[in-house]
């Protein structure tokens, strides 16, 4: 049985891999985690997907557990600021779309315009953020209590498979550096043995798989299963086994991140609970706001700015806060390996790929990975039938991820300067030019959305559609000939349940303060 495993890095993705794995094999599986005490880890202070909760879930961690220790807050929405234009902002948040009579609320809402705020009008997230409330009330219901039921019912299905069925309605932010450092003890209590060391070569076999790894000073790690979790590097499966990387520069040209963590009295500046993107002039300053501290940074392309320039606006962006906070300078390598999978060597996080953190896809693209890995995991045939299975929907989740990044520069209706013009010249992958022709004459639907699982509803894609500005958009001309009265009491529903919710959740910092 292949049973023996090997991570290589210590990162956010090394240990979740490791603790997922541990917590679904148990003692079958023996797995060894090296990771260099001289090179860093990647952590800038991040945001999630909601449904990163099902990987908790996975490994019987409840929110007190982990949360505290990684200064974990709730995140309700992504908040796009100066997208459109100065000032304006709108939300992207975790609520489903409503449907009226068969057609999307946000159908109903191009056609009657109850105001001029989509998301405010459409879903009850928009009022709650701004209101600075937590979706949790102090005792910690929640806001809507089927959904809880709802996360009893689907545990065990992976992410694509739970797509569609609900809408949990908050992710997370946390440091995940603090996550690796909380998970190296979940996996080492259950037998993960832990190693801190650098590795100094990749052996091969024969027939050009790999057999161990030599290390500095723990000598040579035999095993089954190589897992390449060694950031950027891709120390095993773009070096030693040369798989090839693709870039997405041609349609994604931010390159660099310039990043701060800074400490900060949250109970005075209370916490907005979501993930702000402040477009800028050569990219976007990420807002993160953690127990303690804000995470942010400047994402920005070398090409159109330098590294001083971008440090010098973020430092303004955050203010006197931040004087003495040293900044951490990132390159970014944006694209996907070809193959993540290849012989016995599976990379996973940001060897595998990495696409700028504007929808907080980084720890997404981990937990489906591991999900996959898990579901595919090979057996003593090798069958390739695992391996093409899971390269399939690796590239699938980073290709859809692409496509809907780039949806974001098109539709910004931005064209103050020469960075912001480019986002409507440069190319733009054929099937998304052809999507978004249609989407011009009706909103996006399952149908017309990248076909594969990559963690994005169609709703997600009418928010940023909706939102940013930049494309004319018209209603169903089938609405024209309904009645509109239901879609009418439902935007009144929606204003109702706002007014009430917005009355008796806590604020955002007061739940924390309770409950870390
Ligand atoms: P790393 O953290 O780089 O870890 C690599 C590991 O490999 C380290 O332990 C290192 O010691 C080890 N290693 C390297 N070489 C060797 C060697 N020779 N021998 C032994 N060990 C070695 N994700 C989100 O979900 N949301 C966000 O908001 C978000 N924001 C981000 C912002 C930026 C600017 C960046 C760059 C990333 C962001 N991410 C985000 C991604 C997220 O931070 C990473 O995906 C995550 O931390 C996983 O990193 P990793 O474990 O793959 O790599």
């Amino acid at each position: 049985m292949l049973n023996k495993v090997v991570i290589v890095g210590g990162g956010t993705a090394g240990w979740m891999t490791a603790s997922y794995l541990k917590a679904a094999f148990g003692e079958r599986i023996q797995i060894t985690l090296v990771e260099s005490g001289n090179v860093g880890t990647v952590g800038v202070g991040e945001a999630t997907f909601s449904d990163i909760r099902h990987f908790f879930e996975f490994l019987g961690l409840k929110e007190k557990d982990w949360m505290p220790a990684c200064n974990a807050t709730y995140k309700l929405a992504v908040r796009f600021e100066n997208w459109r234009e100065k000032d304006h902002y709108f939300y992207h948040p975790f609520e489903q779309m409503r449907s009226v009579n068969g057609f999307p609320l946000t159908d109903w809402w191009l056609h009657q315009s109850p105001t001029e705020r989509f998301d405010k009008d459409c879903f009850v997230m928009a009022s709650v953020i701004d209101a600075g409330r937590s979706p949790r009330m102090l005792d910690g219901t929640l806001i809507d209590q089927p959904f809880d039921e709802g996360a009893d019912e689907m545990q065990g299905l992976t992410m694509s498979e739970h797509q569609g069925k609900t809408q949990f309605p908050y992710a997370y932010h946390f440091e995940a550096a603090l996550l690796a450092k909380y998970l190296t003890k979940y996996a080492v209590d259950r037998g993960v043995k832990h190693i801190v060391d650098d590795v100094k070569q990749v052996n091969l076999d024969d027939r050009g798989w790999i057999s161990g790894v030599t290390t500095a000073e723990h000598g040579d790690l035999t095993g089954d299963v190589f897992i390449d979790c060694t950031g950027f590097r891709g120390l095993l499966l773009n070096k030693a086994l040369e798989e090839p990387f693709i870039s997405y520069a041609d349609t994604l040209p931010n390159d660099s991140a310039v990043a701060l963590q800074v400490p900060m009295d949250m109970e005075k500046r209370g916490i907005r609970p979501c993930t702000t993107a402040t477009a800028q002039d050569a990219g976007w300053i990420w807002t993160i706001p953690l127990m303690g501290r804000v995470g942010t940074g400047y994402v920005y392309a070398k090409d159109y700015l330098s590294p001083e320039d971008a440090e010098r606006t973020l430092r303004e962006f955050v203010g006197p806060a931040a004087a003495d906070v040293e900044a951490n300078h990132i390159k970014m390598r944006i694209g996907r390996s070809r193959n993540s999978w290849v012989k016995n060597c599976v990379a996973i996080g940001l060897s595998s790929g990495f696409v700028e953190p504007l929808e907080s896809t980084g720890i997404f693209f981990i937990h489906h990975a591991i999900e996959q890995l898990a579901k595919n995991f090979p057996g003593e045939d090798w069958n390739p039938t695992h391996r093409d299975l899971y390269n399939k929907a690796i590239g699938n989740v980073m290709d859809g991820v692409r496509e809907f990044l780039v949806l974001h520069y098109v539709a910004a209706k931005r064209t103050d300067n020469q960075y912001w013009r480019d986002t409507k010249t440069r190319a733009i992958p054929d099937a998304l030019a052809e999507r978004i022709e249609t989407w011009k004459t009706q909103l996006p639907d399952s149908e017309t959305v990248f076909p594969y699982y990559h963690g994005l509803p169609p709703y997600s894609y009418m928010c940023i559609l909706l939102g940013m500005g930049g494309i004319d958009l018209k209603p169903s001309r089938a609405l024209a000939l309904c009645d509109g009265s239901a879609a009418e009491r439902e935007f009144s529903e929606i204003r109702e349940k706002t007014r009430r919710l917005t009355e008796v959740l806590p604020p955002a910092y007061e739940y924390f303060a309770q409950h870390h």
